[in-house]
C-alpha cells in the first residue's frame, strides 16, 4: 500500500471556510470534506455479491430520524463537509426521503454545501427524478452492472431493468446529470462493459467501473467474480485509445478519455490500487454509527451521543475524537486462501 506521510501532504486550513468552525482533518493531514450517508440498510434489490438473498434487516427502532440523519449531516457540514451522498441500501425507498433531501438542500442555498447527491439502483427514480432536480441535485450515480434485462434479474435477484431505464430517463429529462457505476464482475459482465460504455457515452453518461470488495457473508465464493480492472482496463486498451486524464468528482475514481466516444471511464480500484492516500470521506450508517474507513471495523456510535444532547457539543466532540482515529488505509485481500470477507458488515450497511 503507497500512502504518503504527513510530512508530504499539504498543509490544510484548519477552519472550514463556509462555517468559521474548526474544520475536520484526520491524523495524516487529509481534509474531510465529503460525508456518505447511509440512510436505510434496506433495499429493493438483492444483487448477488452485495447482499445474501435472506437479510436480516435493522428493527426500526434503531434507525436514526430524518431529522436526527438531517441533523447529524448538518454537524459534518458546520465543519466542513462540502459534499454529501446519499445512499444504502437503496436511498429511494427509505419512506419520506424527499422530506431529508429537501431539508439538506438549505445547505446548497447557503453555499455551505458544494453538491448533494445520491447512489440509487435507478429503481424509483422515475418517481423521484423531477423532486430531486428541484432540490438541486445536480448528479447522480446509478448502478447498473448489465443492460441484459434476464441477466439484470439473474444478478439482483429481484429488479428490473425497464424500470431502471426508465428512471436513467426520467433523470435526464430533470436535467440531471447520471453517472452509471458497473461492479466488473468475471463470467457475468467482462464482455459486456465495452458496449455498456459505449451505450453510456452515446447517452452523455461518464462510466465507472468498479472492484468487487470483500464485504459481508455473501451466498457464493467471492474469487468466482473477482476481476481486477488492471485487465479490464487492458482488454479496452485492445478497442479503444484510453488516456489518463486528471478529471476528478471528489470520490476515489480514476478517469481516462475514450479518444472514439469523447466520453469518461473512471476505475474504481481497492483491490489492485487502493486509494487511501487522498482519502478525504467518512461514512455514516442509518444507525448513526461512523466508520472512518470503508474498509476497516473501527466505528464512532453518534447516536448515543445525538440523543444524549440537545445542543451538538457533544456530538461536535465526538466528531473530533472519530476523525482522529481514522485509520491510514484499508488493505482488502480477495483470494481462495482467505475465507472470510475483509469486514463483517455489508456493503448496503455503509453504502457506495
Ligand atoms: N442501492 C444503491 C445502489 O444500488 O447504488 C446504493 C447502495 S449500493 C450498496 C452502492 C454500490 O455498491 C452499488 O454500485 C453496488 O453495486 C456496490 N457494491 C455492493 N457490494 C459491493 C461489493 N462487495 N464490492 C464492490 N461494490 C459493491
Amino acid at each position: 500500500m503507497t500512502v504518503r506521510e504527513p510530512s508530504d501532504m499539504n498543509i490544510i486550513a484548519p477552519i472550514a471556510s463556509a462555517t468559521g468552525k474548526p474544520a475536520l482533518v484526520d491524523p495524516f493531514h487529509r481534509a474531510i470534506t465529503y460525508l456518505r450517508v447511509s440512510v436505510t440498510d434496506r433495499c429493493d434489490f438483492r444483487c448477488v455479491y452485495c447482499m445474501a438473498e435472506d437479510m436480516e434487516f435493522l428493527p426500526k427502532r434503531d434507525l436514526l430520524t430524518l431529522e436526527e440523519l438531517d441533523r447529524l449531516s448538518s454537524a459534518f457540514i458546520e465543519r466542513g463537509v462540502r459534499r454529501l451522498r446519499l445512499t444504502g441500501g437503496e436511498p429511494l425507498v427509505r419512506k419520506n426521503v424527499m422530506y431529508l433531501i429537501r431539508s439538506l438542500s438549505r445547505h446548497l442555498a447557503s453555499g455551505k454545501l458544494d453538491e448533494l447527491t445520491l447512489t440509487t439502483n435507478g429503481s424509483q427514480l422515475a418517481r423521484f427524478a423531477q423532486e430531486l432536480a428541484d432540490c438541486g441535485v445536480k448528479r447522480l450515480n446509478v448502478s447498473l452492472d448489465t443492460l441484459d434485462s434476464d441477466k439484470f434479474r439473474q444478478i439482483t435477484r429481484w429488479g428490473d431493468l425497464s424500470k431502471v431505464l426508465a428512471g436513467i430517463d426520467a433523470a435526464q429529462a430533470a436535467g440531471i446529470k447520471v453517472k452509471l457505476n458497473a461492479v466488473a464482475l468475471k463470467n457475468f459482465n467482462e464482455g459486456e462493459l465495452a458496449f455498456m460504455m459505449r451505450w453510456a457515452h452515446d447517452r452523455g453518461m461518464d462510466m465507472t467501473v468498479i472492484e468487487t470488495m470483500p464485504m459481508g457473508e455473501i451466498d457464493e465464493d467471492r474469487t468466482d467474480r473477482y476481476l481486477p480492472l488492471t485487465l479490464v482496463r487492458r482488454r479496452l486498451e485492445d478497442q479503444f485509445t484510453l488516456r489518463d486524464i486528471p478529471y476528478k468528482t471528489g470520490g476515489p475514481a480514476r478517469y481516462v478519455e475514450i479518444a472514439e466516444t469523447g466520453g469518461r471511464l473512471g476505475f474504481i480500484t481497492p483491490m489492485t490500487h487502493n486509494f487511501c492516500e487522498s482519502c478525504n470521506r467518512v461514512r455514516m450508517t442509518c444507525t448513526g454509527t461512523l466508520y472512518m474507513c470503508l474498509g476497516q471495523e473501527d466505528a464512532a456510535d453518534l447516536r448515543s451521543v445525538l440523543r444524549g444532547s440537545e445542543g451538538d457539543e457533544a456530538l461536535h466532540r465526538a466528531i473530533d475524537e472519530a476523525i482522529g482515529r481514522k485509520p491510514k488505509g484499508h488493505d482488502f485481500v480477495i483470494d481462495r486462501a482467505t475465507q472470510r470477507p475483509a469486514v463483517s458488515r455489508h456493503m448496503s450497511v455503509t453504502g457506495g
